[in-house]
């Protein structure tokens, strides 16, 4: 039996690995040309995650990249009023660390044989047992397993279900080597993870490894062509510093000062999810894993998720070789449960960040008393 495993985000790996310690063949086909051909983005917080990498006996290289001052967080309002700081201690345990996105897929990449991921294969469509891709050339397969993310082309197979816009649109902003460059906004925003929320609109500043604060500035309650009437002019990122400080008046010029040491990267991301408690009826030879099964809106699960699934995927598959079909059944049911549950989770969190006392809400949540 042939599984072909198309994306190689942190599903992917998760579910590749696992197959590869229970002594089972995959490939995995991944559209990028080479692991370094695009930078992977920020930081996740991994909570649920860990008992995939547990399973996947990556446990002890995690703990040695994960962050645990990154679990550091402040809450602050618009107009500079602080809320709620909150500095992880030395010896506080590993419960939701942040990691770098790029180390977390390096150290699954290195954890499987050479050749398990073949670069340059974009999937375009699957049938009578042969998947194609977008430079023309085909592979055999007997399970399809669709880990190729939000935007999935192996989804359609299973649902017409698709991604909507939630009324979030994001800027991603950042500010690279703060330590050297802007120490002072370095000691603002802490080690971890520091957050203004105001009426309508969110700052979103967090540490990565590699001492780059990304910023993500969240217009919430906008509507899915928002960019194009914002008048952020995307192509001259002066000017689009400009315009993002325009659009916070009254916030603290120190926050301010946060967007105008940002340097040209600026890229505007709509935010889309899919529905919440999405299923589909069980089809032999082809499942879903990660963002292409339940996209949430980012709040922490996703990632999670992600890696749960390909790992429990991977060990239902490893304990059953005879019968794939009443693996992936038994692998769906406790998905669509598990992530239907994560995935309310995430879309309450989102009702509260888009609320107009979002800052109270959130401080309530963290400090319930
Ligand atoms: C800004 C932001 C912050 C986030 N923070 C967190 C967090 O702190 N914690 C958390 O748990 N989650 C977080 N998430 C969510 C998390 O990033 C995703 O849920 C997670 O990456 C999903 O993993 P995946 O493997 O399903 O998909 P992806 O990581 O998206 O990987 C999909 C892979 O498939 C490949 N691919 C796509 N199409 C094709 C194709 N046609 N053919 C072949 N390959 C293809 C892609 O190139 C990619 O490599 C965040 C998301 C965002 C946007």
């Amino acid at each position: 039996m042939t599984i072909a495993i198309v994306g190689a985000g942190l599903g992917g790996l998760a579910l590749a690995r696992v197959l590869h310690l229970g002594g089972i063949d995959a490939v995995v086909y991944e559209r990028e040309p080479s692991r370094d051909a695009r930078g992977q983005g920020g930081m996740l917080d991994i909570h649920s995650g860990q008992r995939a990498l547990r399973e996947a006996g990556l446990i002890d290289e995690f703990y040695a990249i994960a962050r645990g001052e990154g679990q550091d967080m402040r809450l602050l309002e618009p107009d500079g009023t602080l809320l709620l700081q909150e500095d992880t201690p030395d010896d506080a345990p590993l419960d939701r660390p942040e990691v770098d996105r790029a180390d977390l897929r390096d150290l699954l990449l290195n954890s499987l044989p050479d050749g398990m991921v073949r670069w340059g294969h974009a999937f375009t469509s699957a049938g009578e047992g042969l998947l194609h891709f977008a430079d023309g050339s085909s592979a055999a397969y007997d399970l399809l397993v669709g880990a190729d993310g939000a935007q999935s082309r192996v989804r359609p197979l299973l649902t017409d279900a698709r991604p909507a816009h939630i009324g979030q649109n994001v800027v991603e902003i950042g500010i690279p080597d703060i330590d050297r460059t802007h120490p002072d906004l370095a000691a603002m925003v802490g080690r971890g993870n520091y957050w203004v929320l105001g009426n309508g609109i969110s700052l979103g500043a967090q540490r990565n490894g590699d001492g780059r604060v990304r910023i993500g500035l969240s217009f919430y309650n906008t509507a899915e062509d928002w960019f194009a009437t914002s008048r952020i002019p995307f192509d001259d990122p002066a000017a689009a510093r400009a315009r993002l400080i325009d659009l916070l008046p009254g916030w603290d010029p120190r926050f301010t000062a946060l967007i105008a040491a940002c340097d040209d990267t600026v890229v505007p991301r709509a935010l889309t999810t899919l529905p919440v408690g999405l299923t589909w009826p069980s089809t032999p030879g082809v499942t879903l894993i990660g963002d292409a099964a339940h996209l949430m809106p980012p709040v922490g699960q996703g990632a999670n998720m992600a890696l749960l699934d390909g790992a429990l995927l991977g060990r239902a598959l490893a304990a059953c070789p005879e019968d794939f079909p009443a693996a992936v059944e038994a692998y769906e049911r406790e998905m669509f449960e598990r992530a239907g549950a994560a995935a309310r989770m995430s879309a309450d969190m989102q009702e509260l960040l888009m609320s107009p006392d979002a800052a109270q809400k959130l401080l309530a949540f963290f400090r319930p008393d």
